[in-house]
């Protein structure tokens, strides 16, 4: 199904393009949650981490590697960089094509979800 994102791979609405090939992007998320926060997107639309087949295993490798290119275009790559994959509701995924978050430019802290813990 087709999402914003493929609107973007389609030039249909613009977007901070990092890098581009044949077979991803890579892109500024437009609500960026750290001082470096961009996505990296496969051109084949896979909906969810559940949707990756044996076939995308290159392509999902791939991605990581444009994520350490374009992190280390930034200057991130020594300092460093976190890169999430969010799945179905409970991950907090919104977009339902493929992305790697990549987050750097300060020290993420970890756990990285603790605001969102609750003491009962
Ligand atoms: P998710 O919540 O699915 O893991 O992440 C989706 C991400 O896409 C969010 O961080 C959100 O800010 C980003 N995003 C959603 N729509 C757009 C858009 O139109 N342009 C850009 N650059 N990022 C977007």
């Amino acid at each position: 199904m087709a999402t914003i994102f493929t609107k973007i791979i389609e030039k249909e609405i613009s977007a901070d393009i990092l890098f581009e090939d044949e077979r991803v992007l890579a892109f500024r998320d437009i609500n960026p949650q750290a001082p470096i926060h961009f996505l990296v997107i496969p051109k084949k639309p896979i909906a969810t981490a559940n949707d990756i087949s044996q076939e995308d295993e290159a392509l999902v490798g791939y991605m990581h590697r444009v994520a350490a290119k374009v992190a280390k275009d930034l200057g991130a790559d020594k300092h460093g960089f976190r890169t999430v994959m969010n799945c179905n509701e409970h991950g907090g995924q919104t977009v339902y094509h493929i992305h790697l978050h990549v987050l750097a430019g300060k020290p993420l802290g970890w756990p990285p979800y603790t605001e969102n813990l609750k003491v009962n």
